[in-house]
């Protein structure tokens, strides 16, 4: 099946549209609320153990028909399925990188909208005499919670997308699912190990859904991968973080800081015109300290932009003494920007500058450089190359708002888009703040 971009996420960027939802109105079995399934059996007249079976054939067999669904009777499977989408992904086409240990899978939704997925392997190292690896083999997921994103930062082909829509948790889900239907293929045993909410959107603008998935992925009936395994990333919805450390350690939360000052941040990561780096930091420390769990920062590497002595000096003066960690990625390039990743030598002189802090820091490694692998560019290049004079303009307005940026100037204008997401940060729009 062709994956044709829906027409308003083609046309996304400084005009999104309204936000929108799955063109299906059935709801995804894998995204039911607890007792959803339960009460609908019940009133169909069906015996509870009708749930179990169910919910195995989701979760164990990744069913993807009802007719997968074959230790129910024909009559109910075809319930089911005309009440519920067992599942709610139409197509996938993977994209093989890293001779093997990436694959980038672009997902299209029943409304014709575009996600992304990135499944990478990680074998198992360290075998210092037979027996046990001291790093076994990992499986990681690194999923989709929006179709697109509000939030723009420059560096990111989704946030030049613009914002499509809040996914389901049930879409948020069936990445998961089909990731580890593809690791299973062939009875190899291979199971995901790791789930990331790093991919296109920002999570904690669409956080019940969110919380929704994180619930079914911890719930051993369900997906039964352990907290410790899951992490939820944020470009600072502030009161998201508060949100989260009220509700205790339910995963890793990962900070996208990639500044440590606000003049450079404001452009860098446009939500910072509404919760600055102090803000964002103050509750990320929070939140290390009520839950006990240290915070990732994740911090990209721009050459001459953001990765100079005098930021790694901020950023290690910023988190001294918190229990957190810094991960530092290369850039990768997206055509609309002029900017280029920091080079090795540079990234290990900015680490080791920020660990003269007592902080940790991780130089992650590049992936996907051969299929699209900046977030956003598979459904980017579907949507076609916008025109060189665009590409040109858009490259003006972000080196004159770095070079006011490295000059110390704040930029406080918030974009439309942005504006109207953050209106309701805990639930993504609505009411006020
Ligand atoms: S980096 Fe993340 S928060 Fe920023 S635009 Fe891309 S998807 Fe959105």
């Amino acid at each position: 099946m062709s994956l044709t971009p829906a027409p308003d996420q083609k046309s996304a960027g400084a005009n999104s549209p309204a936000p929108r939802s799955a063109a299906d109105p059935r709801p995804g079995l894998s995204g039911l609320a607890e007792g959803v399934l339960e009460a609908w059996l019940a009133a169909e007249g069906h015996p509870a153990y009708r749930v179990r079976q169910i919910r195995d054939a989701v979760w164990r067999m990744n069913a993807q028909t009802a007719d997968e669904l074959n230790t129910l009777p024909v009559a109910l499977r075809s319930r089911v399925g005309e009440t519920f989408r067992v599942d709610t992904i139409a197509a996938d086409e993977v994209t093989v990188a890293d001779r093997g240990l990436t694959e980038k899978t672009l997902h299209l939704l029943s409304d014709g909208a575009l996600i992304e997925s990135v499944l990478m392997h990680y074998p198992a190292r360290g075998f210092q005499s037979v027996g046990r690896p001291t790093h076994r083999e990992r499986h990681t997921l690194c999923i989709s919670s929006q179709a697109g994103c509000a939030v723009g930062c420059p560096f990111c082909a989704t946030g030049e997308l613009g914002f499509g829509r809040d996914l389901e948790a049930a879409e948020i889900l069936d990445q998961v699912r089909h990731a580890a239907l593809r690791l299973a293929d062939g009875g190899s045993g291979r199971q995901l190990t790791n789930v990331v909410f790093m991919g296109m959107g920002e999570p904690l603008l669409n956080l019940d859904r969110v919380l929704e998935a994180v619930a079914a992925l911890a719930d051993p009936r369900r997906f039964g991968l352990g907290a410790r395994h899951v992490v939820v990333s944020t470009s600072g919805v502030v009161p998201g973080i508060r949100r989260l450390t009220q509700l205790g350690p339910q995963f890793t939360l990962a900070v996208s800081l990639h500044a440590a000052r606000d003049p450079l941040r404001d452009v860098l990561v446009p939500l910072n015109r509404r919760w600055p780096v102090a803000e964002v930091v103050a509750a990320a420390r929070d939140h290390a300290r009520v839950t006990g769990r240290r915070v990732s920062y994740e911090y990209v590497m721009i050459s001459g932009v953001n990765d100079t002595n005098a930021d790694a000096d901020a950023l290690g003066v910023l988190l001294r003494g918190d229990l957190a960690h810094v991960n530092l990625i290369p850039m990768n390039p997206v055509a609309h920007t002029p900017w280029q990743a920091s080079s090795p030598d540079r990234v290990a002189t900015f680490a080791a500058r920020v660990r003269r802090n007592g902080v940790g820091v991780t130089v992650r490694a590049n992936r996907g450089q051969d299929a699209g692998a900046a977030c956003g560019q598979l459904a980017a290049n579907r949507a076609g190359e916008p025109p060189a004079g665009a590409v040109a303009h858009r490259r003006e307005v972000i080196i004159r708002q770095s070079e006011a940026a490295l000059r110390g100037a704040r930029n406080t204008e918030m974009p439309a888009d942005l504006q109207e997401a953050v209106a309701d940060p805990i639930t993504g729009r609505g009411a006020t703040n």
